[in-house]
């Protein structure tokens, strides 16, 4: 906690000559592949193969095959095994939120990060310091996943993909009316839309459901297993069918949604006079969307924005930042004019879902 943590303190390092204390640095260290934890024997979320990982969610920039132990969520070991086959890993273990595992001379601990089904944070506690990995998280409300959970702890790594003050996303429930106003304006022409296969696909459809559309809605067949699975975990998605095989005049008037590399290329043209609409938190630029020629942009992100990201850390109480992929700079100099030690790790491998969604060959035109 920022300020009752004396260890923390260069001050108290110096009184103490024959205590040998953990520098968080000593915990977790930044390296070519990835965060790894040397006193626990482990990397979280490595992007090349390593002898034990610890991964926070199933996004394939984070969760990688070809480790020799796995260690992750029910969910997201099951969303690789769903991507990468039975043997993408030499073991796996499943950890549950709340569960808390001792690994070499450190204990780690899996909390929500409510960014997709089964991501986690993960907390990692050694001597006395807590060290919380956050992945990609959101503190949005999202009715496909278990709510993002504050924890406290004394260094904080958080991502920034959207680490601008110019980013806030608003409420997704408003962007979905937007869609829902659309195809009740044109019921002769389809809508197709753009969203990364897992996670944002099942949220927006989860979405579309609340706001009350209860007809059939289509999918693109690269999204298929992961939004069945989805629903094999108890999320109540509706009726879902696949565009394969449908005639080009019946999809008039429907929602059909898509991976966003599909929504711009020759899969278009069996649908009838599409509206093309793109769900993602860089919606809010406007000329990203006309890039893309995206007609409908509905900015909803699996990201936490700038006010989620400020107020994010603010509540975990850590005295110290580590910020990682996106846009470190500004959230760096936040943190730094609140008075917090904060630095970019400046780990490499990440991206952004939303931008990084390439459908697999075999789907492209079979679906
Ligand atoms: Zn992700």
């Amino acid at each position: 906690m920022r300020g009752s943590s004396p260890r923390m303190t260069g001050k108290n390092r110096r009184s103490t000559p024959y205590i040998t204390e953990m520098r968080p640095q000593d915990i977790l260290m930044p390296v070519a592949a990835g965060l790894c934890c040397k006193p626990g024997g482990f990397h979280i979320d490595p992007v090349r193969p390593v002898e034990r990982a610890v991964i926070t969610h199933g996004h394939s920039d984070h969760a990688r095959p070809g480790h020799g132990a796995v260690l992750a969520t029910q969910e997201t070991l099951d969303m690789m095994r769903l991507r990468y086959g039975d043997n993408f890993a030499g073991s796996t273990q499943a950890i549950a939120y709340g569960e808390q595992i001792k690994l070499g001379d450190v204990s780690i601990k899996f909390h929500p990060a409510g960014h997709v089904l089964g991501s986690a944070q993960i907390a990692v506690s050694c001597e006395g310091t807590c060290i919380v990995a956050s992945g990609d998280y959101k503190d949005a409300p999202d009715p496909t996943c278990a709510p993002f959970e504050v924890v406290p702890c004394d260094v904080f790594i958080t991502e920034a993909t959207f680490g601008l003050p110019v980013f806030r996303h608003g409420n997704a429930a408003d962007e979905i009316k937007k869609l829902l106003a659309s195809v009740a304006l044109f019921p002769e022409r389809s809508h197709l839309v753009g969203a990364y296969s897992l996670g944002k696909a099942q949220r927006v459809i989860a979405l579309i459901r609340e706001a009350g559309y209860d007809a059939p809605i289509y999918l693109h067949g690269a999204m298929e297993k992961i939004t069945r699975y989805y629903e094999s975990r108890g999320v109540a998605l509706g009726d879902l069918r696949m565009v394969k095989g449908m005639k080009k005049a019946d999809l008039a008037g429907t929602i059909t949604l898509a991976p966003p590399s599909a929504t711009s290329d020759i899969w278009t043209r069996r649908f009838p006079d599409p509206v093309t609409a793109f769900a993602s938190g860089w919606m809010r630029v406007r000329a990203r969307a006309r890039q893309r020629g995206v007609e409908l942009p509905l900015v909803i992100s699996d990201h936490a924005d700038w006010d989620g990201l400020t107020a994010t850390i603010d509540a975990t109480g850590a005295g110290e930042v580590w910020v990682t992929h996106g846009q470190e700079d500004a959230l760096v100099h936040w943190c730094t004019a609140k008075g917090l030690t904060a630095r970019p790790l400046d780990l490499v491998g990440y991206g952004d879902e939303d931008e990084s969604d390439p459908v697999p060959a075999d789907e492209d035109t079979e679906a």
